[in-house]
C-alpha cells in the first residue's frame, strides 16, 4: 500500500477521554474511530491487525479439532428463557423488538444458541465429543465502556463450546483448549498467563483466565515467573492421549498463578522469592467447564450407551480478539508509538522514501515495493524525512527500510528494527531477505 493513497487518518491531537496508551495510540495511528460510546469502526490498518489475530486464533482452534461455525448476532429472547438466563442476565444485555413486537437480543455470548443447534443435530453419545467455535461480534451494554476496544460494548470474540459424554471427556476437552490457548498467545507474541479463576454466575468448578501483564490491567495478579519462560509451541503433547494431556496440564497448573479474587497467601509463600511476580493484568481469554448446566436446563440430551437420555457435559471458551489488539499494544509500545509483534503487524515493513522525485531513490523504493506491495507500506508522500521517521515509529511496523539519495546511488538500504532500534546497511536483496 502506498501511504499517499492509504486511508489511514493519523491524529496529532488525541481526545482527552483516551486515558491509556493503547487507546491513544490506536486513535493517533489511525487504526480505529469511535462511532458511539464503546462502539468502534475498524480502519484498514486496524482491521489488518484484527484479522491477523483472528487467523492465529482460528489455526490453533482447528489444530485441536474444533470446527468453525458462524452464528447470528441477533438471538431470540425465547431461546434464553429456556435456560432461565433471559431475566438473570441483567442490564448488560441489549434487548430489542422487531416490527411484530417479538423480543430479540444482541448476543452477549452463545451458550444457549449453540446448545440448541447441537440438540437439533446430534442424537447419540457415539457422535461425541463435539467442539464448535465461531469468531463473531458480541454486544454487552457495559456500565462504563472505556479504554477503547479493551472494554467496548460491541466487541469481537472467539467463543468455543465443547460437548462430551462424561466428565473425563470434558476434562480432556478442557485440557486441549488450555494447550490451544497457550499456543495462540505465544504465537501472538504476548505472554498471557493462565490463572485459576472464579466460575462466577455460570457455575462449574474448572476455570482459568488468561491475563496479559500490564500496569493498566483491571485485575491484580500473582504468578510464578517460570510460567512465562515455558515454550508451549515445542511442548510435546499428544492431544489424543489422556496421559499426555494430563502430564501437560499438571505442568501448567503446578506453577502458582492466581488473580486477586483467588489469591492464596499460603501457596504464594511457597513460590521461590526470586520468581514471584505481582502486578496487574488484562483478561484476554477465559475457559470454563460448567457440566450439564445448559444441556439440562434446556432439555438437550443424546441417547446414552444404555439407551437412556444423556445430558452432555459442556465447557465454553472465549478469547477477546478485539480486546487483544489493545492488550498487545499495552504490552508493546514506547514513547514514540506502537511496536507490533511480527505475527500481528498490519505491514511487515515501511519503505521510507527520503527524497521522492530523486530518480535513484525512487527506483530503489519501487524495487523494494514490487517485492511485496501487499505486505509493505510505502511512504511515498512528499513529506520531510523527520515526519516520515515519526510516523513510521508511531505506526510501529516491525521493520523500516529507509532509502535516501546517498544510499540509493550505491544500491543500499538502511534497515531499522523498530523494537530494538538496531540498524543495518544492506543491499536491496539482503534487506528484503531479512524482512521477508
Ligand atoms: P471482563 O471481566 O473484562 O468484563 P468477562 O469475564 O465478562 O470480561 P467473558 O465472558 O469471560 O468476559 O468473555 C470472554 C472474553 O471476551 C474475555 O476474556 C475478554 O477478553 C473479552 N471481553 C469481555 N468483555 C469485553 C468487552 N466489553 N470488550 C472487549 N472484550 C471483552
Ligand atoms: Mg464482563
Ligand atoms: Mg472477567
Ligand atoms: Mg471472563
Amino acid at each position: 500500500m502506498r501511504l499517499s493513497r492509504a486511508f489511514q487518518p493519523t491524529l496529532k491531537e488525541v481526545p482527552s477521554e483516551a486515558q491509556i496508551a493503547s487507546h491513544r495510540l490506536m486513535l493517533r495511528a489511525g487504526l480505529i474511530r469511535q462511532t458511539a460510546a464503546g462502539i468502534y469502526a475498524w480502519l484498514p490498518a486496524g482491521l489488518r491487525v484484527l484479522r491477523n489475530i483472528a487467523r492465529i486464533v482460528r489455526e490453533e482452534q482447528d489444530a485441536i479439532g474444533a470446527q468453525e461455525v458462524l452464528m447470528p448476532t441477533i438471538q431470540s429472547a425465547d431461546l434464553w428463557r429456556r435456560s432461565g438466563r433471559y431475566d438473570a442476565y441483567g442490564p448488560e444485555m441489549l434487548r430489542l423488538k422487531d416490527r411484530h413486537e417479538r423480543e430479540l437480543l444482541y448476543g452477549p455470548t452463545n451458550e444457549e444458541m449453540i446448545t440448541d443447534l447441537f440438540g437439533g443435530a446430534v442424537k447419540s453419545y457415539r457422535e461425541l465429543p463435539q467442539v464448535l467455535y465461531q469468531i463473531q461480534w458480541k454486544f454487552r451494554d457495559e456500565v462504563r465502556p472505556r479504554f477503547g476496544v479493551m472494554r467496548g460494548r460491541e466487541f469481537f470474540m472467539k467463543d468455543a463450546y465443547t460437548f462430551d459424554a462424561d466428565y473425563e471427556g470434558a476434562v480432556k476437552s478442557y485440557r486441549r483448549m488450555m494447550l490451544a490457548y497457550l499456543r495462540t498467545f505465544q504465537r501472538l507474541g504476548v505472554r498471557a498467563v493462565p490463572m485459576v479463576a472464579d466460575t462466577g454466575p455460570i457455575g462449574g468448578n474448572l476455570s482459568h483466565e488468561f491475563l496479559i501483564l500490564a500496569p493498566t490491567g483491571e485485575s491484580g495478579v500473582f504468578y510464578d515467573a517460570a510460567l512465562e519462560e515455558q515454550d508451549w509451541l515445542s511442548e510435546p503433547v499428544d492431544i489424543d492421549d489422556s496421559a499426555s494431556l494430563a502430564a501437560f496440564f499438571d505442568k501448567v497448573t503446578h506453577f502458582y498463578a492466581a488473580t486477586d479474587e483467588k489469591h492464596d497467601e499460603a501457596a504464594w509463600a511457597e513460590v521461590p522469592e526470586g520468581r514471584r511476580r505481582e502486578g496487574r493484568g488484562i483478561e484476554v481469554g477465559h475457559i470454563f467447564y460448567f457440566g450439564t448446566k445448559y444441556s439440562e436446563s434446556m432439555g438437550i440430551s443424546v441417547s446414552g450407551p444404555d439407551g437412556a437420555p444423556l445430558y452432555p457435559e459442556m465447557g465454553s471458551y472465549g478469547i477477546g480478539v478485539s480486546r487483544l489488539v489493545g492488550a498487545i499494544i499495552e504490552a508493546s509500545h514506547d514513547e514514540a508509538g506502537l511496536i507490533w509483534p511480527d505475527a500481528v503487524a498490519p505491514y511487515k515493513a515501511a519503505i521510507l522514501n527520503l527524497k521522492p522525485g530523486d530518480s535513484a531513490t525512487d527506483a530503489v523504493c519501487e524495487r523494494l515495493y514490487a517485492a511485496g506491495a501487499e505486505i509493505f507500506l510505502y511512504d511515498d508522500r512528499a513529506e520531510r524525512a523527520g515526519v516520515k521517521f515519526n510516523d513510521a515509529d508511531l505506526m510501529g511496523h516491525p521493520w523500516q527500510m529507509i532509502v535516501g539519495p546517498r544510499g540509493a546511488k550505491d544500491g543500499t538500504v538502511e534497515l531499522k528494527r523498530r523494537a530494538t532500534g538496531e540498524r543495518f546497511e544492506l543491499s536491496v536483496e539482503d534487506a528484503l531477505a531479512k524482512v521477508l
